[in-house]
C-alpha cells in the first residue's frame, strides 16, 4: 500500500458548501506531510479547509461521462470531456484563446484546444 499523499494542483472530490454539491476540487495548498489542508472549487472558486476521509469517493466522475476530448474543438469553462489516457475531464479555465486547463481524476493537466486543421 501506498502512503496516500498529495500535491497542489491534484483532484479531490469534497463537498461545496456554495454549491451544495460533491464536486472535483483542486488543492490549494498541502501541509508538510502531504496532507490537503486547503481545496479551491473549480465551479465557484470558493477556497476552503479540508477535511481527510470525508467524501473521498471517486465513482462520481464515472457517472456523468463527457464527449471524447477533439482538439478542434472550443472549449468552455466548465465543459467535461472524456481524454483517452486521463480519463474524464472538466475544463476549469481557458489558459488562452488555445490552451486549457482540465481538471482530471488526478489532476489539472493543460491541453490544446481551437486547434483549426490546416
Ligand atoms: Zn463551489
Amino acid at each position: 500500500m501506498e502512503k496516500q499523499t498529495f500535491g497542489v494542483g491534484e483532484r479531490v472530490e469534497k463537498l461545496c458548501v456554495v454549491c451544495k454539491e460533491e464536486r472535483g476540487h483542486v488543492v490549494a495548498s498541502v501541509t508538510k506531510r502531504g496532507q490537503i489542508s486547503r481545496v479551491d472549487c473549480p465551479k465557484c472558486g470558493t477556497r476552503s479547509t479540508f477535511k481527510s476521509g470525508v467524501g473521498l469517493n471517486g465513482d462520481n466522475a464515472a457517472a456523468k461521462a463527457g464527449a471524447p476530448y477533439d482538439r478542434t474543438y472550443t472549449y468552455r469553462k466548465g465543459q467535461t470531456m472524456t481524454h483517452p489516457t486521463y480519463g474524464i475531464g472538466e475544463v476549469t479555465a481557458i489558459i488562452e484563446p488555445q490552451k486549457i486547463d482540465v481538471l482530471f481524476n488526478d489532476r489539472v493537466r493543460r491541453l490544446i484546444h481551437a486547434r483549426i486543421q490546416a
